[in-house]
């Protein structure tokens, strides 16, 4: 299995870590338009590599070395800074996907080369490299709500004291400010979340729910503050994308991919069965009307961003 990660900065750094460290992928080119910074991580993670898994780390800065990829994450382009939304990254990141996107699609195979965005803002990110890669949408997957998910369920599991194993929930729509918690299909241990909190004598009134969303929110913006970026959590998460579809796992993820057609079009996170060809289902998630409607506005803001495209 040979995978190819473009841009190794802070994110693509992290995602080269821990797709290492899947134990599932024999070689990983390091791809990034400065070459002394591809050829540093190559140096380091390879250094790194040699205390665990056999696995041939390469730097390049020629898109031929990722001929043969069966899976290319997409992990470059600007990051936030404080106080700067995932929006305001959009025509710059636009335009380095339009960069890679094609040249990328010039070396790797159309019939079977799986795609994964990382670049935010993710949604529109997603709906342009599928646009200009002509891949089936199914094969251009982004993150999505996959961190959101995890921050959600890491909080819940503290507050209901439970492992976050036993808890199935959902952040859904766009991996941004309008994502929406889907409070009505949440459950932990097989019970609805509510009726889980009666048993236990767990509060879970709307202000709590509240401060919860507002958490899972503006947890990015607060790494951010904190560390200067994040990493270790998207990190993970594209590896988890990853293993989901080496293994065709068929699990049930919040990835966010291209659906509808013309001007329908729209990228967003909704639980999707990923496998080894990428997304083969997505399903209708349970939700009240007040999360529905909070849903179709999240998909009008990104169609709204990537009609700003042009
Ligand atoms: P960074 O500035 O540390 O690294 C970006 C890298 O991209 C640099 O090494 C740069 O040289 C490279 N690059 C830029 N344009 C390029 C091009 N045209 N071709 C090849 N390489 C190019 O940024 P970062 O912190 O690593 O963040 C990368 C992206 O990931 C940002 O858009 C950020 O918002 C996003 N991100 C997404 C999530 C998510 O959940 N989807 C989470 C965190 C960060």
């Amino acid at each position: 299995m040979k995978v190819a990660i473009i841009g190794i900065g802070t994110v693509g750094s992290a995602v080269a870590t821990a797709v290492k460290n899947t134990g599932l992928v024999h070689e990983i080119v390091l791809f990034d338009r400065d070459a002394v910074r591809a050829r540093a991580a190559a140096e380091d993670l390879g250094h790194a590599a040699s205390f665990g898994f056999d696995v041939n780390i390469s730097p390049a800065n020629n898109y031929r070395a990722i001929r043969g990829s069966d899976i290319v994450i997409i992990a470059a382009g600007a990051n936030q800074k404080p106080g700067e939304t995932r929006t305001d990254l959009l025509q710059h990141n636009a335009d380095v996907i339009r960069d890679i996107v094609p040249r990328v699609m010039a070396n790797v195979d159309p019939k079977r080369v799986v795609l994964i965005l990382v670049t935010n803002p993710l949604d529109v990110m997603v709906m342009l490299a599928q646009k200009l890669s002509g891949l089936p949408p199914a094969r251009v997957i982004g993150t999505g709500t996959m961190l959101d998910t995890a921050r959600l369920r890491t909080i819940l599991a503290r507050g209901l004291s439970v492992s976050p194993q036993s808890i199935h929930s959902y952040v859904l729509g766009e991996h941004g400010d309008s994502s929406v918690v889907d409070w009505s299909s949440i459950t932990v241990g097989g019970l609805t979340i509510d009726d889980f909190c009666r048993q236990l004598k767990i509060p879970l009134t709307a202000a709590i729910r509240n401060s919860i969303e507002e958490h899972v929110r503006n947890a990015a913006y607060e790494i951010i503050r904190g560390r200067g970026a994040t990493w270790d959590g998207i990190g993970a998460a594209v590896a988890d994308l990853l293993k989901c579809i080496i293994n065709d796992e068929h699990r049930i993820l919040t990835v966010s991919i291209a659906a509808g057609t013309g001007a329908h079009v729209l990228a967003m996170s909704l639980p999707r069965i990923v496998g080894a060809n990428g997304v083969i289902a997505t399903l209708n998630p349970k939700m009240s009307a007040a999360e529905s409607a909070a849903l179709k506005k999240s998909g009008k803001i990104i169609q709204k961003n990537f009609s700003h495209l042009g």
